[in-house]
C-alpha cells in the first residue's frame, strides 16, 4: 500500500485525536489527515484528570466531579474545599469513544488501527515517507505523538509511577464528593508513596498507588502495595476489579532531539506534553492541539510543545530536585502547598493558569533552606541530566 495525504499523526492517542478532532472541526477547510495507531481497538484505559475552572476543554465529557479532595499523612489530614474549580475526570473510553464518532463523520480524515510505525520517518523530497506494517505512507507534514524512548532513570528527575484498579464494593466504602489526592505512606528506599483514591459512587473507585522516585517502575513493582491499600479501603468487604491502569510519567524530562526540520513534530506525553511537576498532561495537549491546528489549517508547519514560563521551569525543577534530595519531606511540602489560605493559588498552578500572586504566595509556603539550596543544581544542572544520561 502506497498512500498520501497533507498529515500524517503517528500514534491516535490522547494528542493524535486531539489534533484530529480539531482538524476536523474546520469541516471542509480540514487538510487530508491520516492517523496511524498501532492498537487494533480502543479500551477504557485510564482516566484523565485536570481542575475544571469552567475553561477546561471536553468538559462535555466529565463523568465525575469532586467538589473537595484531601492530603493526608499519618495523622494529619487537610481537606481542600474546590467547588468553585472541581477535580475533574474523563473516562478514557469516552473520549476515544468521542473522538472515533466525530472523526468517522468526516471524509478529511482517516484513523488506520492495528497500524504499527516501524522506524523513523525519513524526508524524501518535500514528502516524509512512513514504514508501517501495511506498507508506506506518504505525507507533507508529520506529528509523531509516539512515545520517545524506554522510561528509564536518568531520563528524568523523578519518575511517576502509577497502578490502579476501578473496584466495586458489596457495601458502601466511599464518599464520592471527597476525591483523596495524595495519602502519603513512610517513605523508604528515596521513594516518595501514596494512595490516590478517587470514589466513583460510594461503591466504587479507582484505587491507585502512585510513587515518585528516580527509578521507573512497572506494575509489577507496585502489586503488593495495591493489594494493601485496598484491603486499608475496602476491610473485609468483597469487592471485584472492574479494570485496571497504569503509567509512568516523567517530571523534569532531559531533552529529547527535537529534530530540525519544521514540518515534523514530536508531541505528547513524551515530549514535552506533561507538566514537570505534576505529570499532569490531558488539558495541556488539549491547547496544544488548539493550537497546532490552527496553524496548520493555516497552511503553516506543525506546532511542538510550547515551553512553560521561566518561573514556572525554574519552580517546577526547583521542587522535583528538592523532593528528589528529601524525599521524606515530600507529604510536608505537599500538605503546606494545599493548606494555602487561598488553595485555587496551588491549583491554578498545576493547571498553568498561575498568577504573580501565586508564585509568592507558593514560595512563601515552603521552608526556604531547603530550597536555596538546592539551586545551585537547578542554574547549574549537572551534565546528567543530558539525553539518555543516568542521574549520579
Ligand atoms: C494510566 C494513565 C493515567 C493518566 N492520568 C492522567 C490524568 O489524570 N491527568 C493528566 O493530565 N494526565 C494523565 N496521564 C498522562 C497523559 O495525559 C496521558 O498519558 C495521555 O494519554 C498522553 O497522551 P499522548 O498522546 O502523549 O500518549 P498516548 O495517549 O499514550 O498516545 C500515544 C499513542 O501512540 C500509539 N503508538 C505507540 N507506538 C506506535 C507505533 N509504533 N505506531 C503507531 N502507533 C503507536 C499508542 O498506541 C497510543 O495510542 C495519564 C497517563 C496514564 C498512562
Amino acid at each position: 500500500m502506497q498512500t498520501e495525504s497533507d498529515i500524517l499523526i503517528l500514534g491516535g492517542g490522547c494528542a493524535g485525536l486531539s489534533l484530529a478532532l480539531r482538524l476536523a472541526a474546520d469541516g471542509e477547510n480540514c487538510p487530508s489527515t491520516v492517523i496511524l495507531e498501532s492498537r487494533p481497538h480502543y479500551s477504557n484505559d485510564r482516566t484523565w484528570c485536570f481542575w475544571d475552572d469552567g475553561s477546561a476543554h471536553l468538559r462535555e465529557l466529565v463523568q465525575h466531579r469532586w467538589p473537595i479532595v484531601t492530603l493526608a499523612h499519618g495523622e494529619h489530614r487537610i481537606s481542600v474545599d474546590c467547588h468553585t474549580i472541581p477535580y475533574a475526570m474523563i473516562p478514557a473510553g469516552h473520549f476515544y469513544a468521542h473522538a472515533t464518532e466525530k472523526l468517522a463523520e468526516t471524509a478529511h480524515v482517516t484513523v488506520a488501527m492495528n497500524e504499527t510505525v516501524i522506524g523513523e520517518p525519513r524526508k524524501e523530497g518535500s514528502l516524509w515517507r512512513v514504514e508501517t506494517r501495511c506498507g508506506s505512507r506518504w505525507a507533507k507534514r508529520l506529528i509523531d505523538t509516539r512515545p520517545q524512548r524506554v522510561p528509564q532513570r536518568g531520563a528524568a528527575v523523578l519518575w511517576q509511577s502509577f497502578s490502579g484498579h476501578e473496584i466495586e464494593c458489596e457495601e458502601d466504602r466511599f464518599d464520592p464528593g471527597v476525591a483523596r489526592l495524595m495519602d502519603f505512606s513512610p517513605s523508604k528506599n528515596g521513594r516518595i508513596t501514596f494512595l490516590y483514591l478517587l470514589p466513583l459512587s460510594p461503591r466504587r473507585a479507582l484505587v491507585e498507588v502512585t510513587v515518585l522516585a528516580p527509578d521507573p517502575l512497572g506494575p509489577e513493582d507496585l502489586t503488593e502495595e495495591l493489594a494493601a491499600f485496598i484491603r486499608r479501603q475496602v476491610g473485609e468487604s468483597s469487592h471485584a476489579v472492574l479494570r485496571s491502569e497504569h503509567g509512568v510519567l516523567p517530571m523534569g524530562q532531559a531533552a529529547f532531539d527535537r529534530g530540525t526540520d519544521v514540518s515534523h513534530v514530536r508531541v505528547g506525553v513524551a515530549a514535552g506534553g506533561a507538566r514537570a511537576a505534576s505529570g499532569f498532561a490531558f488539558q495541556r495537549i488539549q491547547r496544544w492541539a488548539n493550537a497546532c491546528a490552527a496553524e496548520l489549517i493555516a497552511g503553516q508547519p506543525p506546532l511542538s510543545h510550547s515551553s512553560d514560563p521561566w518561573i514556572t521551569r525554574a519552580m517546577d525543577a526547583l521542587f522535583l530536585r528538592v523532593l528528589r534530595a528529601h524525599p521524606e519531606r515530600a507529604p510536608e511540602l505537599f500538605l503546606a502547598l494545599f493548606a494555602l489560605e487561598d488553595p485555587r493559588r496551588i491549583i491554578r498552578f498545576m493547571s498553568d493558569q498561575a498568577v504573580v500572586a501565586d508564585y509568592a504566595a507558593i514560595i512563601l509556603a515552603l521552608p526556604p533552606w531547603l530550597f536555596l539550596r538546592e539551586i545551585p543544581q537547578v542554574l547549574w544542572p549537572q551534565p546528567s541530566l543530558r539525553e539518555g544520561d543516568p542521574i549520579g
